[in-house]
């Protein structure tokens, strides 16, 4: 099996794979044209919806790549994979699996985190009519991230006081304040945004249609740039009442960040909240495979480099093609023995995730 053969280089190549590997086996897609923005080399960007077995099925699998743009590489290779593998021949009765390809397709193709108004999706999926949560730790943060300069003064200077800042307070105080997400500098860092985005939206509408009928949901959304190199951990998101759930269906290696087990700091307006609210009549088991690449630290830097090329600095130039290139090798590492891992670990994970919303009662 070539299995680094499963992973693209951009995301036109990515989404090319994607529906032809549908196309050769019948598989149907639906299209959803993102007409706000226009991908790295102009082309229209899509969230891709796939759907193996019957629209009847109350037991569904979804499985989504791309949430976090360019994070979307390895979930889009898992996601081509199993459809060469052809991983969904012999579903149990009554299941589907829906393949959602690039919920964040600007994101995936510009090689961002974010969506084309700068927000983090997984801090977006809240209700904003009773307004939006604070976070004042980031307020203290908020101008060292994002100097005026890259690579003068200004930001060494705010180096300086970042590193102050880690050795006064520690690194995962740093992480949560940077990482929790905030509501107010939409020029920041895992900016929220101040209603919900066009993908909010569109997979409202996906999940609404596809988890008509289902009353066991499973969903998996594919990540990467948290945890050891290659690793996935398994880190369970939504209501704790379905932790124990998700616990008896993929083992005691499954993290909260509530608990304060997880690698990834506590976050609001997570994807699986706009799943859970789209499917009222299902019970929902929502996991986040987290895929580590580079330390956490080297990951937030990218983070803030891209975030100021996009405000502050120019793409175009050699400054800006070396950040890009930063941001890539941060959510992506492009080398065999991290595809096989990766791969071998989703595979895992969902088969766990049909045996369990198999015998969901
Ligand atoms: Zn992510």
């Amino acid at each position: 099996m070539d299995v680094p053969g499963f992973f693209s280089a951009t995301y036109a190549e990515a989404r090319t794979r994607f529906l032809e590997c549908c196309m050769k086996r019948d598989i149907r897609v639906e299209n959803h044209l993102n007409e706000r923005a226009k991908g790295a080399d102009g082309e229209d960007l899509y969230m891709d919806v796939a759907r193996i077995g019957p629209q009847e099925a109350s037991r569904l699998l979804v499985i989504s790549s791309g949430t976090h743009g360019g994070e979307g590489f390895c979930g889009s290779g898992i996601q081509v994979g199993l459809l060469e593998t052809e991983a969904f021949q012999n579903l149990p009765a009554d299941t589907a699996v829906l393949l959602i390809h690039a919920i964040n397709p600007y994101g995936f193709s510009h090689i961002r985190r974010v969506n084309e108004d700068n927000i983090d999706l997984n801090r977006n999926f809240l209700d904003f009519t009773d307004g939006v949560p604070d976070n004042p730790a980031y307020h203290e943060v908020h101008e060292w991230l994002l100097p005026d300069d890259w690579d003068g003064p200004a930001r060494a200077k705010a180096d300086a006081a970042i590193q102050h800042y880690i050795e006064d307070k520690g690194l995962k105080t740093f992480q949560a304040a940077v990482t929790g997400g905030q509501h107010i500098h939409a020029d920041g860092l895992f900016f929220g945004g101040f209603g919900p985005s066009w993908s909010n939206k569109t997979l409202r509408g996906v999940i609404a249609k596809h988890a008509k009928n289902a009353r066991h949901l499973a969903f998996i959304d594919l990540h990467t740039g948290l945890g050891p190199y290659g690793h996935g951990e398994i880190i369970y998101v939504g209501d704790p009442e379905g932790l124990p759930r998700a616990t008896e269906w993929y083992g005691d290696d499954v993290t909260s960040p509530e608990a304060g087990t997880s690698a990834s700091a506590i976050v609001r307006g997570t994807i699986d909240a706009g799943i859970a609210e789209s499917a009222p009549n299902a019970s929902l088991t929502a996991i986040a495979i987290e895929y580590g690449t580079i330390p956490v630290l080297e990951v937030l830097n990218a983070l803030r480099a891209d975030n100021w090329l996009y405000i502050k600095g120019d793409v175009e130039s050699t400054q800006g093609k070396a950040i890009k290139q930063q941001m890539r090798d941060a959510f992506y590492c492009d080398a065999d023995d991290w595809k096989e891992m990766v791969w071998t670990r989703g595979v895992e994970l969902i088969n766990k995730a049909i045996a369990g919303v198999r015998r969901a009662e």
